[in-house]
């Protein structure tokens, strides 16, 4: 994203809606954009409606005010001047955009936001098994993002542990190696909102992987944010909970899904057709 100096007349305006404070009113009065820490989210030109006032007359309107004492401040929603301008992004940049921009769908993966269903949609998928655990590894959140080289740390942490990647996670799909966790270098540098690690372990080496994420999760320069789950046992039981709080873990967020997403096709799911 840029903001186009020529337009700005420096409202601030812009400066809360960023996602991770990367606007600043910089030594000339006016808005810039930190480009190492903008994620490309777009919420900046979303979120405030352009006008066109004349940038010029604007600025001088605000000069001749601020001189007794008075101020010309926009309605907070708006950008007065219409000085957004939205980059045509190039690789590898542009993989800011698709993990950040709710807006944006993950070509890869045909999801939009972070790019995956992660076990919403198990009922259909069947990702995770009985005797199985699926964990989400959450990195970043509006406020602080996170940089792949962080995430990087912690998948090739877990490529040691007993875990297989997701294959149809986006994440997974920017590995140079799936069996290391090694992300493309040249995506090391680059900054995203959040995204999710997904992996699936057996339901015995849950605790010990659980375990090994925390101790991970303190020294990250993220926050981390973890989801497990398994399929009931067939009485309704759930073999999960007392793993989780074994190891410390609340389960106060817990959801249930009821199976309401059905197979339609059995010869489809059978591999059949
Ligand atoms: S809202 Fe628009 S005019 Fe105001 S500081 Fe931001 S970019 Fe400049
Ligand atoms: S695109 Fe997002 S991160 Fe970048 S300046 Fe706008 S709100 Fe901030």
């Amino acid at each position: 994203m840029i903001i186009n100096k020529d337009k700005c007349v420096g409202c601030a305006n812009c400066v809360p809606v960023c996602s991770v404070g990367a606007i600043f009113i910089g030594a000339d009065g006016l808005a810039e954009i930190n480009r190492d820490t903008c994620v490309e989210c777009h919420n900046c030109h979303r979120s405030l409606s352009p006008e066109h006032l004349p940038p010029a007359l604007t600025r001088l309107i605000r000069r001749i005010l601020k001189s007794v004492s008075l101020r010309f401040q926009p309605d907070p929603d708006v950008c007065p001047t219409d000085a957004f301008a939205p980059e045509d992004l190039e690789w590898p940049r542009i993989v800011r955009r698709a993990f950040s921009d709710p807006m944006v769908t993950h070509e890869s993966t045909g999801v939009h936001g972070r790019g995956t269903e992660e076990v919403k949609t198990n009922d259909v998928s069947g990702r995770i098994k009985h005797g199985e655990v699926g964990l989400v590894v959450e990195f970043g959140r509006p406020g602080i993002g996170t940089y792949f080289r962080d995430v990087e740390e912690v998948t090739t942490a877990l490529a040691k542990e007993k875990i297989t990647f997701e294959a149809g996670n986006p994440v997974t799909q920017l590995m140079t190696d799936k069996t290391t966790g090694q992300i493309r270098e040249d995506l090391l540098d680059e900054k995203v909102l959040s995204c999710i690690v997904e992996v699936t372990v057996k339901l015995e080496d849950t605790a010990a992987i659980l375990g090994s994420l925390k101790q991970m999760s303190k020294t990250v320069k993220t926050v981390i944010s973890i989801g497990a789950s398994t399929v009931c046992d067939k009485d309704g039981s759930d073999p999960l909970r007392d793993i989780l709080q074994n190891e410390g873990f609340g389960i106060g967020w817990a959801k249930v899904n009821l199976g309401l997403g059905r197979v339609a096709n059995r010869y489809v799911s059978a591999g059949e057709a």
